[in-house]
């Protein structure tokens, strides 16, 4: 079987689906191992090192495309970029395929099948393939780490002869996957963390990883068979909003992470709500790309509004490529083995748990 790893062409884009010792295994299974020349040096990786595993390095990327069995990739694909491939062909990578209509027929006209990593069950079984999660969780991290390059304040308290530094307030709207590991990381950091979600469940795990939960009482709320949130009402949004006013105006940093499943993301932070925090604090709109949970956030661009810095940056987990290459590289390599001849079948399975 032919798998090639084309190059990812994205602007800015540094990461990459596979590493030299997730490649060793599929060659070491028989895989005959195709890689553009220079697919791994976003993330640091040579050439060389894919060579040394047993791949081939290629120069010609219409070739990769018109010999490939199986293509592995992160980004989807163009619409020329599947006219080439083989009829019988499979392709696998982040599809979002609710939004991107051309690319799926342009897939079924071609023949080929196309995996989309998003629709992996948010299930526990198929945790280990859980592309979406692996990338979430780092843009958690990076989320904090960006609020505390762009806050003029430290996160911990600091009591030194000179003085007492309060910690820093940090509140935290949706307790996902990203959100979690946000507060883990704000607390790691020192901070005082408050976090709200609008599924019932998250309470626990927010204290869990030890901040406060905040309660709102929005009537019924609840979440869908997959795990995702549903979306409020319009009364119930206003309802949160001004349940959320006091918290925002006494935060340093506000991390925005709510996101409801297939939908746009609720506005939750109108610009009077900016306006009544102090300036130099900070707001990371994770969701600015699809939308935005806060009005006035620009997709990959940092703002300030009322002396308040928003910052609005895309591809978050794209930031520390080379940790987000290593856990896509993971999850994929765990759903490409079954499409290898001696690969081993999982069950699939759709349920929670
Ligand atoms: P997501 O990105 O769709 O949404 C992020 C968070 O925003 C969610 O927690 C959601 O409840 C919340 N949200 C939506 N509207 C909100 C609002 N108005 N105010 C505040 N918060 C709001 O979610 P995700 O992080 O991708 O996780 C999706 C689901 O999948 C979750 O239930 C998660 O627990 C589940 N999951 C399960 C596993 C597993 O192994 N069982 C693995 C990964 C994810």
């Amino acid at each position: 079987m032919r798998i090639a790893i084309p190059k990812e062409t994205h602007p800015g884009e540094n990461r990459i689906p596979i590493t030299p010792a997730h490649a060793k295994k599929l060659c070491a299974m028989g895989a005959d191992l195709v890689v553009e020349a220079g697919m791994g040096a976003g993330s640091g990786f040579t050439d060389a090192e894919y060579a040394e595993v047993g791949a081939t390095i290629s120069h010609d990327r219409g070739e990769l495309f018109r010999s490939a069995d199986l293509l592995l990739r992160l980004r989807k694909p163009q619409l020329e970029e599947i006219s080439q491939m083989k009829r019988g062909a499979i392709h696998i990578s982040y599809l979002d395929p609710f939004n991107e209509h051309a690319l799926v027929n342009a897939f079924k006209d071609a023949g080929v099948t196309a995996i989309s990593m998003e629709m992996i069950p948010r299930t526990t079984r198929s945790q280990k393939m859980d592309a979406l999660s692996s990338q979430a969780n780092l843009a958690g991290y990076v989320m904090v780490i960006q609020a505390a390059t762009y806050l003029p304040r430290i996160f911990p308290m600091m009591m030194t002869p000179a003085g007492t530094l309060k910690p820093a307030n940090v509140f935290v709207i949706g307790a996902g996957v990203a959100g979690l590991q946000a507060i883990a990381t704000a607390k790691r950091l020192g901070g005082k963390v408050t976090a709200f979600d609008t599924r019932p469940v998250v309470a626990e795990q927010v204290r869990s990883v030890g901040a406060k939960f905040l309660e709102i009482d929005l009537g019924e709320t609840g979440e869908t068979a997959g795990g995702y949130a549903k979306e409020l009402t319009p009364e119930q949004v206003e309802k949160q909003r001004q349940a959320q006013k006091d918290v925002i105006a006494k935060s340093d940093v506000v991390i925005t992470t709510a996101q409801v499943f297939g939908r746009k993301p609720p506005v939750l932070i109108t610009r009077d709500m900016i306006e009544g925090m102090a300036p130099g604090s900070v707001i990371v709109d994770m969701a600015a790309e699809t939308g935005g949970n806060v009005e006035g956030s620009v997709p990959n661009e940092v703002v300030v509004i009322s002396g308040v810095t928003v910052i609005g940056k895309g591809n978050l987990a794209g930031e520390v490529a080379r940790d987000a290459s290593q856990m896509y590289s993971n999850v994929r390599r765990q759903r490409d083995l079954r499409y290898l001849p001696g690969g081993r079948p999982q069950p699939g399975g759709h349920g929670q748990g």
